[in-house]
């Protein structure tokens, strides 16, 4: 496994793998990696495809007051984890690398990243299909992994693709947890030993939500009250939202009549897990 930083090499390795007939994947990262990145991966190891990991942290994703300079980094123990997953190639460029001057041209995707996410961290969405848009063109994938972690960012970068004809396959990849249900992130390591535990309190009432749904609840707002109220009682966390939308479109209704999305963001101390479930009715 290679690990490069510069735009020109990914564009050779990946330009003679593709004369070889390979298949290109793209798994793309802001590193820090755990079981949900590598579960990119292994999805992505197919037969005769070549794993492109992009390890970056972008820093034109992060708002003014967030933990852009504080997110975790380690690039070493990173590559042993790719390398015995499974990847190809590391792609880890500097921030110079990718801006290299003022960036004036950016990508934008309308309606879908004015909610949840979107409202929470203004321009946030803008910095990911900006930097996913020149990641494909650098790399130049068949196919590229986005985990349902972040289902927003997935259902965006979908359009993005149909709506600029990126001749990509995006591939949703179903979310890894720990055992006690918590979703995988680089940011848990921020918790305190009592935030981590409280923190489970996320992952369990979206599972109570999914059983008031499939025992016949179709309130939306009692739907969102109940994880509201559990999450408030049971931990000290601070809820920035707790949403039931639409699945396919984030479009909101009064009532579920169709595959939902009940997502959630919640802040212990400063840090910030976000968490989602989809059910189908
Ligand atoms: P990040 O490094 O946090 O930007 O994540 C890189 C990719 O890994 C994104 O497509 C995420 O959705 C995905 N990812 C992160 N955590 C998980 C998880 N727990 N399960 C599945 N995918 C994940």
């Amino acid at each position: 496994m290679e690990i490069v930083e510069k735009i020109s090499e990914v564009r050779e390795i990946t330009a003679e793998m593709r004369r070889k007939g390979l298949k290109i994947a793209l798994v793309p990262t802001m590193g820090y990696l755990h079981q949900g990145h590598l579960a990119l991966v292994k999805q992505a190891k197919q037969e005769g495809t070549f794993v492109v990991m992009s390890i970056f942290v972008n820093p034109i994703q992060f708002g003014p007051n967030e933990d852009f300079s504080r997110y975790p980094r380690d690039l070493e123990h990173d590559a042993q984890l790719a390398r015995e997953a499974g990847v190809d190639l590391i792609f880890h460029p500097a921030v110079e690398e990718m801006y290299p001057q003022k960036n004036r041209t950016t990508v934008q995707v309308s309606e879908l990243g004015n909610a949840l996410c979107g409202l929470s961290r203004p321009g946030h969405f803008n910095g990911v299909t900006t930097v996913v848009s020149k990641l494909f063109h650098i790399v130049q994938p068949d196919r590229a992994y986005f985990g349902q972690k972040d289902y927003q960012q997935y259902l965006i970068v979908r359009q993005m693709v149909r709506d600029l004809n990126f001749p990509i396959e995006v591939i949703p990849v179903p979310i890894v947890r720990e055992a006690d249900g918590l979703a995988l992130s680089s940011r848990n390591v921020f918790l305190t030993p009592e935030q981590r535990q409280e923190a489970v309190v996320l992952s369990q009432s979206l599972i109570e939500a999914e059983t008031l749904i499939r025992q016949g609840e179709r309130s939306v707002a009692r739907i969102e009250d109940k994880i509201r109220e559990k999450i408030t009682t049971q931990s000290s966390g601070i809820i920035d939202y707790v949403e039931v939308r639409s699945a396919e479109n984030l479009e909101k209704s009064a009532t579920i009549n169709e595959p939902v999305l009940i997502a959630l963001a919640v802040k212990f101390g400063t840090t910030r897990l976000i968490d989602n479930y989809v059910v189908e009715v």
